[in-house]
């Protein structure tokens, strides 16, 4: 996994967003769409239709599962989990065979459900799944038979399963780290543990949500994510009045440890990308409390989190209107979601269209945009 290195801020050094399709490291439109048309190539390959897409996203919303679980069985269903055989067919240069068995090329069906000692997991479950030899080479495939099993709580059993199998692969491939039978049964019970209703959501207090920007505005949502020994993941959205998104763009960048230090990153290489992109007057929202507070008394402070902050007030004069504001994360779910997509995306970028897995987020944000102008 090949992570950009570059410096957080550029007090000292010179510090320049570096778009690693064009030869010259600058970002055109044009290489944009060339980035875009190889992406829509490799989902109009592998991935559903669109309405079939939404359909399944909409089944697997239903589950009762933990929404990272959901997202994961909706990332392996679109064939953008970052395995072996995905990332050779994005063109990487890399040995497709499964890290953990070191026999068969690393498919998702592979990773997820035919890998010799993942079959034994799946045996040794309560679910008691034996993984036939005849499992369809396509998770889709896969997962519709399993969508059509009546029993909902079995299945979410099965996507928690998924979400502990996925982690064992990531803890050998990426930490050297072997988690037996029984630490991926007791991770995937952990998850279903963590399931229990939350007892802080009460009935009267309605959820926040998220707004669109007034006519002739834009507004940026930024968010970030760390993952130990893989990086931080950074995701910003760019939306119209009508919700509508213009752009959109993950980067994945070094590890950083300090959450603060990287929303501050995060919005630092947001704002670069929207005065590049030529939008002028923007509404800025970030969940992070710290990033506003420092924003607001934006001279003072001595501190790298302190400088970033102060680069990004710069950089906000190059706009002719570009506020900063906190919002709970119930509001910034798209720009979340981005983030964690880095991971498997990188670097990347759309223009005027939603990124995979998040049509849906997007008009969930419009639908609330909409019913508050109602109200
Ligand atoms: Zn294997």
């Amino acid at each position: 996994m090949k992570i950009v290195q570059i410096p957080l801020t550029s007090y000292q050094r010179n510090d320049i967003v570096i778009w690693k399709d064009n030869r010259d490291g600058q970002y055109s439109v044009k290489s944009g769409y060339k980035q875009l048309r190889c992406i829509q190539n490799i989902q109009q390959t592998t991935g559903p239709s669109h309405s079939n897409g939404s359909k399944l996203w909409q089944q697997i919303w239903a589950m009762k599962s933990l929404p990272r679980c959901k997202e994961l069985i909706w990332r392996a269903s679109k064939e953008i989990l970052p395995v072996k055989m995905n990332m050779k067919k994005r063109g990487m240069n890399i040995d497709p065979i499964c890290p953990c068995c070191g026999e068969e090329e690393e498919t998702t069906i592979h990773a997820l459900l035919t890998c010799e000692p993942v079959r034994r997991i799946w045996f040794a479950s309560h679910l008691n799944i034996h993984i036939s030899m005849d499992t369809p080479d396509n998770f889709l495939c896969w997962l519709e038979r399993i969508l059509a099993h009546p029993e909902k709580d079995t299945m979410a059993e099965v996507f928690n399963m998924i979400w502990a199998i996925w982690g064992r692969r990531n803890a050998w491939t990426f930490e050297q780290q072997l988690w037996d039978i029984n630490r991926t049964l007791a991770k995937a019970t952990s998850i279903s543990v963590r399931e229990a209703p939350r007892p802080a959501a009460t009935k009267n207090t309605t959820p926040p949500k998220w707004k669109a920007p007034p006519r002739g505005f834009y507004k940026l949502n930024v968010d970030a994510a760390i993952r130990r020994n893989l990086g931080t993941g950074l995701g910003a959205i760019i939306r119209n009045e009508k919700g509508e998104s213009m752009a959109a763009a993950t980067w994945l960048i070094e590890e950083i440890e300090d959450p603060s230090l990287v929303e501050a990153a995060g919005i630092k290489w947001a704002l670069r990308w929207t005065k590049e992109m030529g939008f002028d007057r923007v509404l800025v929202e970030t969940d992070s409390v710290l990033f506003v507070n420092q924003w607001e008394r934006s001279q003072t402070g001595i501190s790298y989190f302190a400088d970033i902050v102060k680069e990004c007030k710069h950089l906000s004069y190059a706009f002719s209107l570009c506020t900063v504001s906190h919002v709970k994360r119930d509001c910034n779910v798209v720009a979340d979601f981005l983030a964690n997509l880095a991971f498997d995306f990188h670097e990347n970028y759309w223009l005027e269209e939603d990124p995979p897995g998040t049509s849906l987020l997007i008009s969930a944000d419009v639908t609330h945009a909409a019913s508050v102008a109602l109200e």
